[in-house]
């Protein structure tokens, strides 16, 4: 059996995974960090503008073999498994959660707290701003105060987004451009922003932030080995202490020759799926649940927030396709106060091209061509046509459930995940009130800027989804501590995502970078500094 060695051994290789190794390098120069990556190494930036354009022309896919077809969870949201990991194809929103969602026990009797102040998950959050290179305008809302400015200014918003932001906050609602992970000047190795408009594809420049550049400068400086293609199966226990000695694996090029990673510390960095996958798969006789699993909550809790959709036609006219990928916010509804029904979410609108595109058959069926076609793409262009959503908080219960699945199996035979979300009492009790207050939000948006909600929807999964290692301080009721740290292994940590015990109501990646910021000082307190 292979056996590699080193100081702190990374589980998965994406956005969490890359900023821990990066700061660890920062932190400790010298530690040694080795990065295990189930997936490929999809280094190739220059080719990036001719895969834009190919998925443009021909729809095609531009990530070609980002996954693995024996991999896959029912109930996942991406099958994604590559070096950068889901930010490799993210937006780039980068959103904070706000106090409410670490207090939501103590303000409204709902859910769980976070085990951490606000004040200190707030110097991660400048933290992971400054290494994404957030660009962002600070909140109208006092509560949403910062200790530092954004690092870039905000992204200017379009002619389309300045009509939209005057058109929506006729209701009184306040709005900003949303902060973005995007490059306005070159940063990082990475080019700027040149409004290409295909950030959740395939960014051509760079600008929009994506993992794969941060392990490649960690890489050939050699401050991270960087295994990808290789999939850790087990965590592997000393045979008396509850620490953990090795992670043990395949490369996908040697199905029979199995790979073993020892180091002091471990730390699964697998997202919100695979790293309670991990911990159940590798249990054994003295802990026959899983690792970590003594509370028997690895896997449970599987958190995320809902959304509701709306499509608005108004009569102020824009222009579809002016930067599509960037839209406005408001943190309004982040607050709820104590004597009202709870309710929280953000509000979002974006320019749409909804029934605006040309088209070659008229509703009746009839074929459109030349002026025809014209006569009815102009008749349709008139006014503009608004997308709005909101993120809703909502809260799991214990079954809200990752499980083995025993009816899936990988080559290895290992049983794949299986993710079935469930809200808690209080949230389906408050389900049909909640929706109300959305849907009444989007029609406030359209009596007083005008216009006419046309249709709505709900999302059937839950976004950003986290939990199923929730952090907590009482070991009966969490899995680790809030630095990741298990309570049932001190050399293994888990980070990110998983820990989340809540999902909040906004995108959750820049909480999970800043949880994992946190984590790493903790990490590196283990080695002490050389030299
Ligand atoms: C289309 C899309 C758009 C998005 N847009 C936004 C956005 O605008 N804003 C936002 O906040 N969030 C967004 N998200 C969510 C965001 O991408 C994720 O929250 C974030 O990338 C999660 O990072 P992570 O490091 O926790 O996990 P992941 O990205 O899942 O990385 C985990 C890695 O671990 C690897 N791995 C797993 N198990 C093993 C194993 N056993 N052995 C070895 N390797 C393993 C996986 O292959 C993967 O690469 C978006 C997601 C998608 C899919
Ligand atoms: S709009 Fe900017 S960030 Fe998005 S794909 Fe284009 S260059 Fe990249």
């Amino acid at each position: 059996m292979a056996t590699y060695e080193s100081d702190v051994c990374i589980i998965g290789g994406g956005i969490t995974s890359a900023m821990l190794a990066q700061k660890l390098s920062e932190l400790r120069p010298g530690l040694s960090v080795a990065v295990v990556e189930a997936g490929r190494s999809i280094f190739d930036v220059q080719n990036r503008g001719r895969y834009r354009e190919r998925a443009l022309a021909y729809g095609e896919h531009p990530w070609p073999d980002d996954f693995i077809e024996d991999q896959q969870a029912n109930g996942i949201i991406s099958m994604t498994m590559a070096v950068g990991g889901l930010a490799l194809h993210w937006g780039g929103a980068c959103n904070r959660f706000s106090e409410e969602d670490l207090r939501l026990r103590s303000m409204y009797g709902l859910a769980a707290d976070w085990p951490i102040e606000w004040a200190d998950l707030e110097r991660f959050y400048c933290e992971a701003e400054r290494r994404l290179n957030v660009a962002g305008e600070p909140s109208p809302h006092a509560q949403d105060r910062r200790s530092e400015p954004y690092p870039q200014r905000p992204i200017p918003l379009s002619y389309n987004l300045q009509l939209l932001k005057a058109w929506a906050e006729k209701s009184g609602v306040k709005f900003v451009g949303l902060p973005m992970a995007r490059n306005l000047e070159p940063f990082g190795g990475r080019g700027s922003c040149c409004v290409y408009d295909t950030c959740g594809e395939v960014c051509p420049s760079g600008a929009r932030y994506s993992p794969d550049f941060t392990f490649r400068q960690l890489i050939d400086p050699k401050k991270i080995v960087l295994h990808d293609r290789t999939l850790v199966r087990k965590l592997v226990l000393d045979d008396r202490k509850p620490t953990v000695v090795a992670a043990q694996g395949f490369h996908q090029d040697r199905p029979s020759d199995p790979v073993e990673y020892r180091a002091k510390t471990f730390v699964v960095a697998s997202g919100y799926c695979w790293s309670s996958h991990l911990l159940l798969l590798s249990a054994n006789t003295r802990f026959p649940n899983g690792l970590a699993n003594s509370s028997g909550l690895v896997g449970r809790y599987m958190n995320g927030h809902k959304f509701i959709n709306a499509t608005a036609n108004i009569d102020d006219q824009t222009f579809p396709g002016q930067n599509m990928t960037h839209s406005l916010i408001s943190r309004e509804y982040f607050r709820c106060p104590g004597d009202k029904p709870f309710v929280r979410h953000d509000t979002r609108v974006w320019e749409s091209s909804a029934g605006r595109d040309p088209r070659l058959r008229a509703p009746d069926g009839k074929l459109l061509l030349g002026d025809e076609l014209m006569a009815d793409w102009r008749s349709r262009t008139k006014g503009s046509s608004v997308r709005l959503r909101a993120y809703v908080d909502v809260h799991p219960s214990a079954d809200s459930r990752l499980t083995l699945d025993p009816a899936k199996k990988n080559r290895y035979g290992d049983p794949m995940p299986k993710i079935a979300h469930h809200f808690d009492e209080a949230t389906l009790a408050r389900e049909a009130a909640t929706r109300e207050h959305v849907l009444g939000v989007f029609q406030a948006l359209v009596k007083s800027g005008g216009g006419r909600i046309v249709n709505t929807s709900e999302g059937d999964y839950l976004d950003h989804p986290g939990g199923g290692c929730r952090m907590g301080t009482d070991v009966a009721s969490s899995v680790c501590d809030s630095f990741g740290r298990t309570h049932d292994h001190e050399n293994l940590f888990v980070v990110g995502a998983p820990t989340t015990p809540t999902g909040g109501c906004t995108n959750g990646t820049l909480t999970f970078v800043a949880l994992t910021l946190r984590s790493a000082g903790e990490i590196a307190r283990e080695f002490p500094a050389r030299g």
